[in-house]
């Protein structure tokens, strides 16, 4: 179906010039170019996409001779990056959804053959290996016109996210599809088709073999998604938590608490993403891993261990569980430990060390680790108001504050 420029809202003044510039380019080269992907779908939406793909029939080493400002990224080559300064905008070559990138390669190494140079497809066959309806819409630079193959344009008015195909088929050649169809659900504030709904109880356990670096991209996605509230519930009523973050469902089980504070956080982080702050991954990881820590310092305790080695120790099994859910990064592990280390610091008898705390990598978002646990347990309110004093008063007037600090909890 395709919908004439007459009849949607697309308007160039929308996409970035640089995307333009690319289809543009492709199109005096004589090659078909199309905006596709999520960037149509929220224009068509009228949300603000955060980049914009373009799909060809041009091949990647057409793409690269194009431009000269661009690099085949990608292990077999199939996707060209064209750089504008810091701006990239990603030019895939129409192909067919024979399998998924990683099924691809591992397809090529077992067989031998080169499919590379086969997979290559029409505009058509583009658009049914992609994963949702409402993500396989094209925009033609040549009569801006959307092009829509699969019904995308009647699901995004009925606001449902719709696998293309069969949900099982369709999950079970790569079931992250599941995490993914969570995450639209609730960035978009769509419903999932109740064949999504029905076919996640069944597949979720696929989860189990995808990589956990995968898993790790895919929670940051939703973390940054401005609605990682929302997806949280929908992640944990649909019983894909438990693949995603086994160790945090079983804990929220047993302890409102620990879930109450990670909703906080959420909210926290929405909210800021929504008003243009940054977030760090790390700092979720903290709030989600904290009760866990908890748990585990108190064990050490109970043990008789000293509390500064039950506090090391608690931290590193800590982190040991959160690597076993996801591969974090080094640079976050680090992080997790910055933030939850300066809890205990925070709480030290008051002496001039404490001068230098403010100054300590991460003490901010240490201190709004602070705060937020103080939101929820009141015995922390006098010590979290201190430091909000403390960390506001100008080097000379905090030595005077050090006396009042307020006992050790
Ligand atoms: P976002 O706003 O999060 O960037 P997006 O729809 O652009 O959303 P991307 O992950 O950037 O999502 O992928 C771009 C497009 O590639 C998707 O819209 C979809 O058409 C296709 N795609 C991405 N991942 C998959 C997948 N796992 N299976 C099938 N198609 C996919
Ligand atoms: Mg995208």
């Amino acid at each position: 179906m395709i919908i004439p420029r007459a009849e949607h809202n697309i308007s160039r003044k929308d996409i970035t010039p640089t995307a333009l510039k690319v289809l543009y380019r492709l199109q005096e080269a004589g090659f078909d170019a199309y905006l596709v992907g999520g960037g149509v779908r929220d224009l068509l939406l009228g949300l603000h996409p955060k980049d914009f793909d373009v799909a060809t029939n041009a091949h990647p080493e057409q793409v690269r001779k194009i431009f000269s400002n661009s690099r085949l990224i990608g292990r077999r080559f199939r996707i060209v990056h064209v750089f504008f300064g810091r701006d990239i905008v990603e030019v895939t070559t129409f192909r067919k959804g024979l399998l998924d990138e990683e099924h691809a390669d591992h397809q090529q190494s077992e067989h031998g053959v080169m499919l590379r140079d086969n997979v290559f497809g029409t505009i058509e066959e583009d658009a049914v290996r992609r994963d949702f309806t409402v993500n396989a819409l094209y925009y033609n630079i040549a009569d801006f016109s959307v092009v829509d193959f699969t019904n995308g344009m009647q699901d995004l008015k009925h606001r449902i996210v719709r696998l293309i195909g069969e949900p099982e088929v369709r999950f079970r050649e790569d079931p992250v599809r599941m995490l993914r169809a969570v995450r639209f659900a609730a960035k978009l504030g769509f419903e999932l088709d109740p064949a999504i709904s029905q076919a996640i109880p069944k597949m979720h356990a696929l989860l189990d073999h995808i990589s956990k670096a995968r898993l790790f991209d895919e929670w940051v996605k939703i973390l940054m998604s401005c609605h990682a509230c929302k997806a949280f519930e929908l992640l944990l009523q649909h019983g894909l938590l438990e693949d995603l973050l086994p160790s945090i469902p079983k804990l929220w089980h047993h302890s409102a608490n620990a879930e109450a504070l990670a909703k906080a956080a959420l909210e926290n982080t929405d909210e800021r993403l929504k008003t243009g702050k940054s977030i760090n991954p790390a700092f979720m990881l903290a709030v989600l891993y904290w009760p866990i820590f908890l748990e585990y310092q108190k064990k050490f305790e109970q043990k008789g261990m000293h509390k500064s080695i039950a506090f090391e120790h608690a931290i590193s099994e800590a982190i040991q569980t959160a690597l076993k859910d996801m591969s974090i990064p080094r640079r976050f592990t680090t992080n997790m430990r910055e933030i939850w280390g300066l809890q205990r610091r925070f709480n030290a008898h008051p002496n001039k060390r404490l001068l230098d705390i403010p100054l300590l990598p991460r003490f901010r978002a240490g201190y709004d680790f602070l705060l937020l646990r103080a939101s929820l347990d009141p015995s922390l309110k006098p010590l979290a108001e201190w430091w909000t004093a403390f960390y506001e008063a100008t080097p000379e007037m905090r030595h005077g504050l050090l006396k009042t600090k307020p006992k050790k909890t």
